[in-house]
This record gives structure tokens, sequence and C-alpha cells, in this order.
């Protein structure tokens, strides 16, 4: 970007960085950003391993800066965290979110479910339950088709608290996923003590699928484990024909990556699900 656009950032100080520049702009244009309306929510298909069907989508955020282009979650998520922004861009996903798969359920023969991301400040607001059942009553989504994903790392901050809201949300039928699985830290002990009905794989296992005895190895324990706790596992990144048998010969139920789409705007979802499109 630096480099298109010049030597602007000499403009702010020699000593900055090109990390802190890019940071600094990006917290001047996220305040606008959602009346601007710059976001847009893409969603990944997640797909059945054993019948190829697609059986839900993850949300994922993306945000369509007028002079930049798309600028990563990974980029812009963390600078909304620290700015508190991620509260009211996280609703807004939340919503539409809810709204989109409401509307998904007339071209499917099955129930679509909808994955969506929570930051661990979201998750701590004092009425988020509250709020998640508001959205829910107004969008009209059947709440066992919305998934709240959630990482290790913010589901034990503070387990007792966990309990009690995962709790409220599970009784409203809301499904509860960990995400980003086995790179946090979470103790095994508390796993089966929290309500929770899935976890995700993460991709840094999958990618070496097939390729690494650990990897296997990682991904076998993490599907045995989960059968036994009544988990299901959804595999995330798979990119090769190779990963997904692999996935497939451990009994792991569904699975998200390139290899069969990345994610993608609103209006290319609709085509895909009225194409009845299987693995
Ligand atoms: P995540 O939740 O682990 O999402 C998976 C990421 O992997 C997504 O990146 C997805 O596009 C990417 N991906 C999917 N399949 C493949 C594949 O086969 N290969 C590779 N290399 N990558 C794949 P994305 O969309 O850039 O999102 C990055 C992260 O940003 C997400 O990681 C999530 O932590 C965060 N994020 C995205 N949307 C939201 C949101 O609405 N709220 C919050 N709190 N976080 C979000
Ligand atoms: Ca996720
Ligand atoms: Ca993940
Ligand atoms: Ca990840």
């Amino acid at each position: 970007w630096c480099k298109q656009q010049g030597q602007s950032y000499r403009f702010y100080s020699p000593e900055m960085d090109e990390l802190e520049v890019e940071r600094r702009l990006i917290e001047m244009d996220l305040t606008q950003a959602i009346e601007r309306a710059e976001f847009q929510v893409h969603y990944q298909p997640q797909v059945n391993l054993r019948t190829g069907e697609v059986i839900g989508m993850e949300s994922l955020l993306r945000w369509n800066h007028p002079g930049r282009g798309m600028i990563s979650p990974a980029t812009f998520i963390p600078i909304a965290e620290e700015l508190g922004l991620i509260v009211p861009l996280g609703e807004w996903v939340l919503k539409t979110s809810c709204q989109h798969a409401k509307n998904w359920q007339q071209w499917s023969a099955s129930p679509l479910r909808v994955s969506v991301n929570l930051s661990m400040r979201q998750f701590q607001q004092d009425d988020f339950v509250d709020r998640v059942a508001a959205i829910l009553a107004e969008t009209g989504l059947d709440p066992k088709l919305l998934v709240l994903e959630l990482t290790e790392t913010c589901l034990m901050q503070d387990v007792k608290t966990t309990i009690t809201i995962l709790s409220k949300l599970k009784a409203l039928g809301i499904e509860i996923s960990i995400d980003d699985f086995g790179t946090g830290y979470s103790s095994l002990n508390y796993l089966n003590s929290l309500p929770i009905d899935a976890l995700k794989i993460d991709r840094s296992f999958v990618q070496h699928l097939a390729t690494s005895e650990g990897a296997n190895a990682i991904s076998t324990a993490i599907i045995a484990m989960a059968k036994s706790l009544r988990l299901k596992v959804v595999a995330e990144g798979v990119e090769t024909v190779k990963q997904l048998l692999a996935l497939q010969e451990m009994g792991c139920q569904a699975m998200q990556g390139y290899l069969y789409s990345p994610a993608i705007p609103i209006a290319e979802v609709e085509i895909l699900l009225q194409a009845d499109r299987r693995l």
C-alpha cells in the first residue's frame, strides 16, 4: 500500500514503521466505516464429509475500503477490538448473518446453519445474551440454526462466567463451537464441563495432513476426543483432496476450505445454494 501511494508515510514521523502508520490510518477510518456501510459479510460453505452436502456457512467479515480495497479482518479486527468498536461491529455482523441465514432456508432442502465469530469483548458484555435473543426475535431465524464460534482463549478467561453465559445461550437453542481448536491452552478437564456442541480443528493441523505424522496424530486425537464427548468436528482450511481423504478416513464430520469454496459474497451464496452443488 505504502509503495502504491508513494512516500506518504514520511508525513507522520520518520521513526514510525509501516505497520504503525497502517494502524493509525485504519483507526481513523474504522470509526466511520460502519456508518458509511463499507463492511460486508461473506460466507464460506461448510460441507458434510459423508454426503457432500452443504450444511452451513461461516460468516466472515470484509471491509471494502473506498481507497484501499478489501482489508483483511486479520488486520482490522485487532484494532477494532482495542478501540471497543468490535462491539457494535460484531453486533452488525450477527444481525446481518441472521437475516441472510433466515433467507437461505427457502433454497435448501435441509436446514442451513450460520456460524458467526465472536470476539471476547462481545461475549463479555453484561447484556450479551439478551442482545442475541433480540436479534433472533427480530430476524425470525430459528435459534437452532445459529452457531457462535468462540476461541479457547476467550472461553477459558473466566470459566465460571463462561459456563453461565453458555448455558443461557444453549437454553435459547443456539449451538456453541470452539474455534481454532488445538492452538489455545484449554484444559481437557474444563472442556468436559463446558456446554459446547462442536470443535473446529485449526487450519495449522489440517494444512500438514497427509504429509506430517504429527499433524495426523493431532487431528486423529481431536476427532476421537470429540467423539467420546459427543461433539461435532469441523476441519477448517482444507485445500487438497489428500487432506479431504485423510479427514474422511479419520471420521471427521464436516469441512470448510478453498478446496470446496473460499468465503463468497451473499449474491454468490444464493447462486450456489440454488445450484445445489455437491462436493
Ligand atoms: P477464522 O475464524 O479462523 O476464519 C478462518 C479463516 O481462514 C478465514 O480468513 C478464511 O477465509 C480462511 N480460510 C478458509 N478456508 C481456507 C483455506 O482453505 N486456506 C486458507 N489459507 N485460508 C482459508 P479471514 O476471512 O481472513 O478471517 C480471519 C480471521 O478474522 C478469522 O479467522 C476470525 O478470527 C476473524 N474474523 C473474521 N470475521 C470476523 C467477525 O465477524 N468477527 C470476529 N470477531 N472475528 C472475525
Ligand atoms: Ca471462525
Ligand atoms: Ca478458525
Ligand atoms: Ca484461525
